[in-house]
């Protein structure tokens, strides 16, 4: 086969050309570094995918490093679950790193800062340095206390360290150049007073580096040679050098920051501060709820890792941020489950049907390919009986032509079994049909190979034999934010756009082969969509998600608009 090399996006073009320029390949490192303050979502997996797909492509490296700075909102729950995420990903790291592994590293630097004269304890309020920081046309003013002695700073600092102030009084800043037309460059704060505990370090520290401090200096002690974040930072890049050049040696390799676009998505928000909101006010039942867009809620809602890790190679990398369509996510899950997932058949929404001239007490196991996409699948056995259930939307008394289902008088085939005609059907009180009665053509069996048997019928519908189906929960989602750009409103809060009919608990009907289908099984239900077991299912209650439809509805309800 002749596959066409596939082009290298701007960031490997980086590399290259810093291999052709001699830097040695066997010096590449990379990591992906998430702070553990919530559950990793979809727009991590392209930092993931970019980050650890690097390492594979060069075979180099990868650390996962966890930003722990703040431990006012970090926790170990969130390191857990990211170490899932990434491992259920497909990928493996290098080493496991912590930032707080580099306290005592960063706090000895920060001495040395103070001892060249490049740092300083400032104990204005916070106001009054914002004051002085100036504006992005005008130059900032000193801070009174820029020129303490390097003593006095010493003293202080070790103060700070000690736990003598309070929170929010006393911050180290570095001296570099209050009149840049860099904002981040005038003097910042590289150290804050925190009294509360880490959950790594507990209450051995309560000052706390900076994420510009800690980032750059992190990622040179590792070693790692391209640390690539977000677009934000780009201005943070002049800060992470200046840092670097206080610390560096020479004979190691040197960082380079470079930056590439966030991924947004169309109707969700990516940004753990929000998900938490939704998450702590109850919208949804926890991060991994699978109306959310985090790896764990995807995960839970069927999604497989390939699937995330194609489409993250479909948008690719870029250089400027665009809403990308969550469509395509539904695309890729659908290609990826129409390989390997099991055919089976369901009904959600059932009306009874009785085969009248199907003896009475009669079964049969009728054979049922598993799977037409993989012959390797094989297949198993479906009981057929007088009664069955079919989906109330596939029959009515009367209907056009393009009714390709079950109407009075006409034929429709049995998936897997008979072809049966529709005679009569009873109705209760309101209207509302209750039972509709068929005859079947007994020789027109699926794959019997007679004459009936091959008849062609327009319209091939699914169906449960009632005494043998099993009950089941079916969830069924829908997108949790009503629009497209829920946090791009500079009016309205995210929060207004909370789709109230998100999620829509129904009680189907399935065949007994699923009895037993273990959590996180993915299933074609034919003609219906996509459906895996939840959790919450037991053997005494089966509880199915729905992943996503056969076709994109979305789509089709845009184009009647
Ligand atoms: P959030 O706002 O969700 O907390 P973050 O950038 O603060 O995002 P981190 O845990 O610091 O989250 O992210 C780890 C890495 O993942 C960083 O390199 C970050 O740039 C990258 N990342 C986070 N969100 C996205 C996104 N939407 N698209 C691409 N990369 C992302
Ligand atoms: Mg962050």
């Amino acid at each position: 086969m002749n596959e066409t090399p596939k082009s290298l996006n701007f960031i490997e073009h980086i590399i290259e050309e810093d291999l052709a320029k001699g830097f040695p390949k066997s010096n590449l490192r990379f990591r992906f570094p998430p702070e553990p303050n919530g559950y990793l979502h979809i727009g991590h997996a392209s930092s993931i995918c970019l980050n650890f797909g690097l390492g594979l492509t060069y075979s180099a490296p990868v650390n996962l490093r966890f930003d722990d700075t703040n431990p006012a909102k970090e926790e170990q729950e969130y390191v857990d679950a990211i170490k899932k995420d990434v491992s259920w990903l497909g990928f493996k790291w290098d080493a496991e790193c912590y930032a707080s592994d580099y306290f005592q590293q960063l706090y000895d630097w920060a001495i040395l800062l103070i001892k060249e004269g490049k740092a300083y304890v400032d104990n204005q309020s916070s106001e009054e340095m914002a004051i002085q920081k100036g504006t992005p046309t005008e130059p900032g003013t000193d801070s009174p206390n820029r020129n303490r002695s390097i003593e006095e700073n010493l003293s202080l600092f070790e103060q700070m360290k000690n736990g003598e102030f309070k929170e929010g009084t006393h911050v180290l800043r570095a001296k570099i150049d209050m009149s840049s037309s860099n904002m981040l460059m005038r003097d910042p704060i590289i150290y804050r007073i925190l009294h509360k505990a880490h959950h790594r370090t507990n209450t051995d520290w309560c000052i706390y580096p900076m994420y510009d401090w800690t980032h750059g200096e992190s990622d040179y002690l590792e070693q790692v040679s391209h640390s690539f974040c977000t677009l934000e930072f780009a201005m943070h890049r002049e800060l992470y050098d200046w840092f670097l050049d206080q610390v560096i040696d020479i004979t190691k390799v040197r960082p380079k920051q470079r930056e590439f676009a966030r991924r947004n998505f169309s109707h969700t928000v990516v940004s753990k501060r929000k998900l938490l909101q939704l998450v702590e006010q109850g919208v949804v039942t926890g991060w991994d709820d699978p109306r959310m867009p985090t790896i764990s809620g995807l995960r839970r809602k069927g999604y497989t890792a390939r699937s995330i890790r194609n489409f993250v190679d479909t948008i690719g990398i870029a250089k400027r941020e665009n809403v990308v369509d969550v469509s395509l996510l539904d695309f890729c899950i659908r290609e990826d489950l129409n390989k390997i997932a099991p055919r089976v058949m369901g009904v959600l929404d059932p009306v009874k049907v009785v085969i009248t001239n199907y003896p009475e007490g009669e079964e049969e196991w009728l054979d049922a390919e598993n799977n037409p996409e993989d012959e390797t699948a094989g297949s198993r056995k479906v009981p057929f009986s007088k009664e069955i259930y079919i989906e109330r939307e596939d029959f009515r008394e009367e209907a056009n032509k393009k009714f390709f289902r079950l109407k009075l008088g006409k034929e429709v085939r049995l998936k897997n079994a008979y072809i049966i005609k529709a005679q009569s059907c009873t109705k209760d009180t309101d209207g509302n049909i209750t039972e509709i009665q068929c005859t079947y053509d007994p020789k027109s069996k699926s794959g019997s190979g007679t004459e009936e048997s091959l008849r062609k019928v327009k319209g091939t519908l699914h169906w449960v034999s009632i005494k043998h189906a099993v009950k089941a929960e079916v969830r069924l989602y829908d997108r949790l934010f009503t629009d497209e750009t829920p946090d791009a409103h500079k009016d309205k809060d995210f929060m207004e756009f909370v789709n109230p009919d998100s999620l829509k608990i129904i009680t189907g009907f399935v065949e007994p082969s699923l009895a037993e289908a273990k959590i996180g099984a993915n299933f074609q239900f034919q003609r219906i969509g996509y459906f895996n077991v939840d959790l919450d299912s037991t053997p005494e209650k089966l509880v199915f998600n729905k992943t996503v439809g056969l076709r994109d509805s979305w789509a089709k309800i845009a184009q009647k608009n």
